[in-house]
C-alpha cells in the first residue's frame, strides 16, 4: 500500500511552525510497509483542502489528514473531507456527551462551537482521543482509506498508535518488511554513494536510503519479501556486501551515534580519555559527555583557544608555537600529549589524549593552512600521531566535522586500525 499525508493548518505555512506530525506518521507507516509517496501542507482553506483530498484519494490507497479537527471556524478538515467524499456529516450524541463530560471535569461549560467536533463522516469509524476533545475518524470505501487525526502531536501520536496501527495490522498484506541499518564515519557522502551505488542498485528487492550529516552517514536497507525472515535475509546479505566494500568505516550496525561507540570501546578496554580542544571549542567534550556514564572514562577537556592558554594550561612549549604556529603538526602533538597526561593523572592509565587545532574560518587562513585545515593529535601508550585534514568551508560545518573526525580517530586508534580512512 502507498499513502499520502496532508498536514492542515495555516500556521504550518508560516516560518514559525513546522509540520512534524508527518515525520512521525511516515516512520510508523513505513514500519508497516506502507510507503508515503507524497506529503503536503494546506492552509485553512475549504476549497484548496477539498481539492487536495480529492487529488490524493485518486493517487494513493491511504490518505492521512492531520489537524483542523478543532472546534473553531478555521478548523475545516471535517467539512472538506465530506465535500471531497461527497458524503454527509452525521451528528453523534455520544461524542457531544463525551465533550460535555470532559468540560465538566475541568469545571467548564462547552461552548456551542464544540458541537462541531461531534460531526463524523457518514460511514466512518470513530477513533477515540483520550487526550483531547476531537475524535479521529477512519473512513474506508472502494477508493481507499481516509484518516482524520487531530493536529496536536500529543493527541495524534497515542491516537494513531492505539487506533490506527492495529487496524493496519489486521489487514492482510502480502508483504513483510525488514530494515537493516549501518552508520559510517570517515568517508564523505559522495564517496560512499559512488562505492556502494553499484552494489545496492543491483538489489531490486531492497529500498536503500542514505542519510548524511557532517561526518556521519546512515545507510538504511529496507527489504520486502513474503515472510519477515526472508526480508531479513535479503536486507542483511546486502548489508554484508556493503560492509565488505566500506570496511571498518562502518562503525556500527545499531542505531547509535559515533560517540556512543567510542564510549563503549573506551570502557571495554579500560582506557581513560582527555581532550585539548582549540578549534572545536569544547564541542568534542559536549558529544562525549552526552553519553551517560562518561565520567567513568572521560577526565575532561581543556578548551585552550589562545596561544597563552596552550602554554599556561597545557604546558605546550612556547618555542613550538613560535616556530610552527598553533595550527601545526607539532602543536597538535604537544596538545595531545598534554591531554593524555591530564587523563592519566585524573583517572589513571592507560590513557589517551586527543587534540584539535585548526582554522574554522571564515578568517584566519594562511597560505599553508587554508580555511578548513584541522590538525588532530592523538597520544597513547604507543606514542603520538597527528593527522591533517581538509574539512571544507563553513564555520559550523568545519567544527562539526572536526568533532566527528576526532571521535573517529579515537575509535580507529583504540581498535588498532590505520588512522587514515
Ligand atoms: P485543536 O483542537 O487543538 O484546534 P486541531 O486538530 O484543530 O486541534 P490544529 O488546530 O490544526 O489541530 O493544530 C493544533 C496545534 O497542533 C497547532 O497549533 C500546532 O502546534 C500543532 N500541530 C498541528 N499540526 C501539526 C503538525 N502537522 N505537526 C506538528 N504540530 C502540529
Ligand atoms: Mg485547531
Amino acid at each position: 500500500m502507498n499513502a499520502e499525508i496532508i498536514a492542515v493548518g495555516s500556521e504550518l505555512l508560516t516560518p514559525l511552525r513546522l509540520d512534524t506530525n508527518s515525520l512521525y506518521l511516515t516512520r510508523k507507516l513505513g514500519e508497516r510497509g506502507i510507503e508515503v509517496v507524497r506529503k503536503s501542507v494546506v492552509g485553512d482553506d475549504h476549497e484548496r483542502l477539498t481539492a487536495e483530498i480529492r487529488r490524493a484519494r485518486e493517487a494513493v490507497e491511504v490518505v492521512v489528514l492531520s489537524g483542523g479537527l478543532g472546534p473553531t471556524l478555521d478548523d475545516l478538515t471535517r467539512d472538506a473531507a465530506a465535500a471531497a467524499l461527497g458524503c454527509e456529516l452525521e451528528f453523534h450524541d455520544s461524542i457531544a456527551a463525551g465533550i460535555a463530560e470532559r468540560f465538566r471535569r475541568f469545571n467548564r461549560k462547552p461552548a456551542e462551537v464544540n458541537k462541531r467536533q461531534a460531526y463524523v463522516l457518514a460511514g466512518a469509524e470513530i477513533l477515540e482521543n483520550p487526550r483531547g476533545t476531537a475524535p479521529g475518524q477512519w473512513f474506508e470505501d472502494e477508493n481507499g482509506i481516509l484518516i482524520l487525526l487531530p493536529g496536536p502531536p500529543r493527541e495524534l501520536k497515542p491516537l494513531f498508535e492505539a487506533s490506527c496501527l492495529p487496524r493496519f495490522d489486521r489487514r492482510e498484506s502480502p508483504f513483510r518488511y525488514f530494515t537493516h541499518s549501518m552508520r559510517v564515519a570517515g568517508i564523505g557522502e559522495s564517496d560512499v554513494d559512488q562505492r556502494i551505488g553499484p552494489i545496492y542498485s543491483a538489489e531490486r528487492r531492497v529500498a536503500t536510503t542514505i542519510l548524511s550529516a557532517p561526518g556521519d552517514i546512515q545507510i538504511h536497507l529496507r527489504a520486502r519479501a513474503r515472510t519477515a525472515a526472508e526480508a531479513r535475509v535479503i536486507a542483511e546479505s546486502l548489508g554484508t556486501k556493503i560492509q565488505d566494500e566500506l570496511g571498518r568505516a562502518v562503525y556500527t550496525l545499531a542505531d547509535e551515534p559515533l560517540e556512543a561507540v567510542v564510549a563503549g570501546l573506551l570502557r571495554e578496554k579500560g582506557l581513560k580519555l582527555a581532550a585539548a580542544e582549540s578549534c572545536t571549542g569544547g564541542l568534542l567534550a559536549g558529544k562525549i559527555t552526552a553519553v551517560p556514564g562518561s565520567s567513568e572514562f572521560f577526565a575532561g577537556s581543556l578548551v585552550s583557544y589562545s596561544e597563552q592558554a596552550k602554554i599556561d594550561w597545557l604546558g605546550v612549549d612556547a618555542a613550538i608555537l613560535e616556530a610552527h604556529g598553533a595550527v601545526s603538526e607539532p602543536a597538535a602533538a604537544a596538545m595531545a600529549q598534554a591531554a593524555r597526561g591530564c587523563a592519566a593523572q585524573a583517572l589513571g592509565s592507560p590513557a589517551i589524549g586527543i587534540a584539535t587545532t585548526g582554522i574554522a574560518g571564515p578568517a584566519g587562513a594562511t597560505e599553508e593552512n587554508p580555511v578548513g585545515t584541522v590538525y588532530f593529535g592523538i597520544a597513547d601508550d604507543n606514542g603520538v600521531v597527528v593527522k591533517r585534514r581538509q574539512l571544507g568551508a563553513g564555520r559550523d560545518r568545519v567544527r562539526a566535522l572536526a568533532v566527528q573526525t576526532g571521535l573517529d580517530l579515537i575509535r580507529r586508534r583504540v581498535l588498532g586500525l590505520p588512522v587514515s580512512a
